[in-house]
């Protein structure tokens, strides 16, 4: 190492990095069907079904930040964003694994609230929590949660099954997470500057409750298995609707076209962007954490989810060459492009 140039992470990125790190990597069992590279990987148990397994880790001042993230939801959030990647897979969480970091300054209760949050969540998605691990750390708390769920073999969604001509279709609204945070945010620094004032959170309820409170959206893998509907990719939406996109049109050898238009939004979300000066389209595209479905499905199927009022078709799947597209209600198209979350 000491001759060599060593490399910056922040010049990879959180992709680039993992894809240096697992080159080497191949799948040696006939029972992993999938590994790396899709919202949760897939060990097949039966001659129907397979077992999912996701793992996803929040840091303290990199994913939350204690003054304005109650220990309790964070709680909630870390079960919820792991059922969120089981969903993204077309299936069910049933089991999670819970591990925690801890500094000494935090009390036994504020363990306890942490704990609150994740019974609170398992009640909720009705899944067992089977074991965990604890241990210390220097200053933070990180919690890292495993979730396993159950999928029917054939009705498994990867990014990579779509096809051209598939519609694009994302579930709820977006852009309110990001916004949300945006609210926290700047309340977190009025009253850095001044603690006697208290923040202002009313009115700013469901973009806060969406930034520290999200949901996994179970309710909408349930109505699709009812309508009959196997979508042909699906990805969760946790660093923005413009990352998610690019990752089914990689994995999926194609591209997308989405319609601003049609991006579903709050009003709310659309009122506070103006607010912050910001387009509700960049919150969308570039916000993150807003935990909805994206996923595409064959054109037959439109007539089956096309009443469901938690769906909205945003676009559709091109040919690779065509490049990834947002395009304006004008009707002019411009490349899209993945910020994202940069962690590093
Ligand atoms: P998601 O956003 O859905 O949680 P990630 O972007 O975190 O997924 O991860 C992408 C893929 O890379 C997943 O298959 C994940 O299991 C895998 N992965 C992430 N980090 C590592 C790592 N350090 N070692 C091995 N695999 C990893
Ligand atoms: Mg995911």
């Amino acid at each position: 190492m000491e001759n060599k140039k060593l490399r910056d992470l922040a010049e990879l990125g959180e992709f680039g990095l993992i894809d240096v790190l697992t080159q080497d990597f191949q799948l040696k069992n006939k029972n992993s069907i999938f590994g790396i590279g899709d919202d949760a990987a897939e060990i097949r148990i039966n001659e129907e079904e397979s077992l999912l397994v996701s793992t996803d880790t929040l840091v303290e001042g990199i994913h939350f930040n204690l003054m304005y993230m109650p220990l309790k939801f964070l709680g909630y959030k870390a079960v919820a964003v792991n059922v969120s990647d089981i969903c993204a897979m077309n299936g069910k969480a049933e089991q999670i694994t819970v591990s925690i970091a801890v500094s000494s300054r935090f009390p036994v209760e504020a363990l306890e609230e942490l704990y609150e949050g994740i019974h609170a969540a398992c009640e909720h998605y009705q899944i067992d929590l089977i074991g965990g691990d604890t241990t210390s750390s220097l200053s933070g708390l990180m919690i890292s949660i495993t979730a396993i769920g159950r999928v029917n073999k054939n009705s498994i969604a990867y990014r990579s099954g779509a096809k051209e001509n598939d519609l694009i279709v994302v579930s709820g609204d977006l852009g309110a997470s990001y916004l949300g945070l945006q609210v926290l945010e700047r309340e977190k620094e009025v009253f850095k500057t001044n603690p006697n004032i208290q923040p202002k959170l009313d009115g700013y309820d469901y973009l806060v409750g969406r930034q520290l409170k999200p949901e996994a959206r179970i309710d909408v893998v349930d109505q699709l298995s009812k309508a009959g509907v196997i979508p042909t990719s699906m990805i969760d939406i946790s660093d923005g609707l413009a990352s998610e996109l690019m990752h089914i049109a990689k994995s999926s050898t194609c591209s997308v076209s989405i319609y601003s238009e049609k991006i579903p939004f709050d009003e709310k979300t659309s009122l506070t962007a103006i607010d912050f000066n910001l387009d509700p389209i960049t919150c969308a595209l570039n916000g993150g954490e807003d935990y909805e479905l994206l996923f595409t499905i064959s054109q037959n199927d439109f007539e089956k989810i096309k009443t469901n009022p938690n769906l909205s078709v945003i676009g559709h799947i091109t040919s690779k060459d065509s490049g990834n597209l947002l395009i304006d209600k004008n009707g002019t198209a411009v490349n899209l492009k993945a910020q994202g979350w940069k962690h590093f």
